[in-house]
Order: structure tokens, then sequence, then C-alpha cells
């Protein structure tokens, strides 16, 4: 689901506004009627792209979304190795 057709594993131009705490929490719970602009914000955005998968990674019911966030964000992060990687995911 976040596949990003232009995204080729560099560092893109943020798109949209970083996200507040609400907005993560209100994503990770699945109860945005529509998501598509938070989604395409996260794929340009590791540090809000970390901060979803944190709050994911303590919620069991959404591992399989975690795994899939957690590749998007390696691939995100291949060119930029200055970047901390993603901690307490696998
Ligand atoms: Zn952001």
């Amino acid at each position: 689901m976040l596949n990003n057709p232009n995204y080729k594993g560099i560092m893109i131009n943020k798109i949209g506004k970083c996200l507040s705490d609400i907005q993560v929490a209100e994503f990770v719970d699945g109860c945005l009627s529509d998501n598509s602009s938070i989604i395409e914000h996260l794929n340009t955005c590791a540090d809000c792209f970390e901060q979803v998968t944190d709050v994911m990674n303590f919620i069991e019911e959404y591992a399989d979304e975690c795994t899939e966030l957690n590749d998007s964000y390696n691939n995100m992060i291949t060119e930029d190795s200055d970047r901390p990687q993603m901690k307490g995911i696998n």
C-alpha cells in the first residue's frame, strides 16, 4: 500500500506537513477515512515514518503493516547512510 512509483530509493522532498502526535495516533488506529495524504507524506519523511512505526511496533495486530512500513523505510534510507537505522523493529 506504500509503494510510491515516484520513489526510487533516494531522499526526496517531503510532501505535505509533518504529522502531529494526534495524526500519528489516528493513522495507527486506522480511524482515518482518507489516509492517502499521510501515506504520501510518510513515503517522503523518515522522521514521521519512524514515529508511526515506533507506535505500530507496540501493537501486535499491526505487525504486517509494520513490516511493510519498515521495508519501505529501509528502501528510503538506502542512499542515506548518515541516518540512524530503524531500531526495535524486525
Ligand atoms: Zn514529517
